[in-house]
């Protein structure tokens, strides 16, 4: 099933201090489908976190169209576009982003208490959660109190807790040792494989190589995509790093 259509994206930017607009991104199309664990690969300003902020509906295209489960995003009234965010996305970004006045319990709960859920349901659904990504132990502390990689799990959980349509991720590992970026690569292999759709964005091989599929990106268009089928994780990484490489020396 089609869960995601990006058709046509183009974002220019008018830098405040320039005269010169950046284009950001040109003429993006792919679809994603329920179930996919895509990768946007790219060097730093290629265009990856414009991108993953427009479909995350934080920033709006300058033409082209989104539609989630075939609904266009820009149809949704500004007022309702919290709660859409809450009812159909999840956010993992580089530097967490968890609320350091709130427990560990409280920040995964928050997006539940924004949609009015009953306690007892939020508590049914924190437990399993928890336990899936080793945070059980965890709850009562606060974000300062925790480690990088344990504040990452911690983002995934609130990020998950609302069962959204699609888990949008930017640089999830970029912050973390490698060991916990390790542990959080598996962990979205993990809930990939119970059916949780993905989307990350990195320049990271490592993290590209577990996705299904990775799409290209430089100068903010896409140029090449890849498809794991049945490789191993190691395989798909050894292929993605030479494409990378080829496209690099294309430059010089
Ligand atoms: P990436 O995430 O791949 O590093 P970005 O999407 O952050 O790339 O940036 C793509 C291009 O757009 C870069 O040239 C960057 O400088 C420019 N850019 C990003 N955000 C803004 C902004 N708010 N104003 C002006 N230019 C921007
Ligand atoms: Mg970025």
């Amino acid at each position: 099933m089609e869960l995601l259509k990006v058709k046509n994206i183009k974002k220019v930017y008018h830098p405040r201090l320039s005269q010169h607009p950046v284009e950001a991104l040109k003429n993006i199309e792919f679809t994603v489908d329920a179930g996919e664990y895509i990768a946007v690969m790219g060097e730093s300003g290629s265009g990856k976190s414009t991108l993953l902020n427009i479909l995350a509906t934080l920033d709006k295209p300058s033409t082209g169209t989104i539609l989630l489960k075939q609904q266009e995003l820009s149809t949704i009234a500004e007022g309702k576009m919290a709660q859409f965010r809450r009812e159909h996305l999840g956010f993992v970004f580089q530097d967490f982003n968890l609320l350091d006045t709130f427990n560990v319990q409280d920040n995964i709960l928050l997006p539940l208490v924004l949609s009015r859920v009953p306690l007892k349901e939020m508590i049914q659904r924190l437990e399993p959660l928890a336990n899936q990504l080793s945070i059980s132990s965890l709850l009562k502390q606060f974000p300062y109190e925790i480690s990088g990689g344990q504040k990452q799990r911690v983002a995934v959980a609130r990020a998950l807790i609302t069962d959204p349509d699609i888990v949008l991720a930017d640089e999830p590992t970029g912050a973390l040792d490698s060991k916990s970026a390790q542990q959080l690569l598996q962990l979205f292999d993990q809930i990939n494989d119970k059916g949780q759709t993905i989307l990350l964005v990195t320049h990271s091989v490592l993290a590209a190589s577990h996705a299904k599929r990775v799409l290209f990106i430089k100068d903010g268009k896409i140029f090449h995509q890849l498809y794991r089928g049945e490789r191993e994780q190691l395989t798909f990484m050894d292929e993605i790093a030479q494409t990378v490489s080829v496209l690099l020396k294309e430059e010089v």
